[in-house]
């Protein structure tokens, strides 16, 4: 049975090591390995990047957002001056394209970053994980292989398109039934209760905006 702790990402004992350290739900790695298998044979290299990431892993990406110690992005991945910023803006310009703890599909076991391994190398490419690698760079070709091949395997891609909500990333699966499964237990006033225990910096500013901010980038239903 799913609970809150395993979508919180307080709770990893439903996962399995699927390759490279990586977790995920034992569905999906199975069908992972399916799909890369079968790339493999169009000379695609399907590998992680990241799964499965705990809550005090997504608290640790939070605060250093917020503290500046790590760079905020605008959508189209152009540093921002976060010194010029009110709250607010922060508080949108980080959940463009981080997870506000507790609310990240990688919490689930469901959802994996991929990227092209053996054509990255070959390039000798200083992989960033950005979309133009995805779109016209090392990883396109694997992008146009998701796209023909994914939903064979199950795995859909939330994040093709920007909504107003979270930043495109082409990179990003989700096992589909899984992930639905997950999603029907999500719940905005459990992980409401669970941000007040913690000590994530800007909690002020998420609970006065947490309704629009839950249909804008945890639903990603992008601006109403
Ligand atoms: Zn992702």
């Amino acid at each position: 049975m799913i609970t809150q702790a395993h979508i919180l990402g307080k709770d990893d004992s439903i996962l399995v090591e699927c390759q490279n350290g990586f977790q995920l739900l034992p569905e999906v790695c199975e069908a992972f390995k399916q799909m890369q298998a079968a790339a493999s044979e169009d000379d695609v290299d399907i590998r992680i990047v990241s799964s499965y990431r705990s809550f005090e892993r997504q608290l640790q990406i939070w605060q250093n957002k917020w503290s500046g110690k790590a760079t905020l992005l605008d959508v189209n991945e152009k540093a921002l001056d976060a010194s010029t910023l009110s709250d607010q803006e922060k508080l949108i310009a980080i959940l463009t394209w981080t997870a506000l703890p507790g609310a990240s599909r990688h919490h689930w076991g469901t959802d994996l970053d991929v990227y092209d391994k053996k054509s990255i190398e070959q390039s000798q490419h200083d992989f960033k994980l950005v979309c133009s690698e995805y779109d016209e760079g090392p990883c396109a070709l694997l992008s146009n292989w998701l796209n023909k091949n994914a939903r064979k395997f199950g795995f859909t891609r939330p994040y093709s398109e920007y909504k107003g909500g979270i930043a495109r990333e082409p990179w990003h699966l989700s096992f589909q039934s899984s992930a639905d499964e997950m999603s029907a237990v999500q719940d905005e006033h459990m992980l409401l209760a669970h941000l007040k225990k913690t000590d994530i910096f800007g909690l002020d500013t998420i609970l006065s905006n947490m309704d629009n901010l839950y249909q804008r980038f945890i639903l990603n239903r992008g601006l109403i």
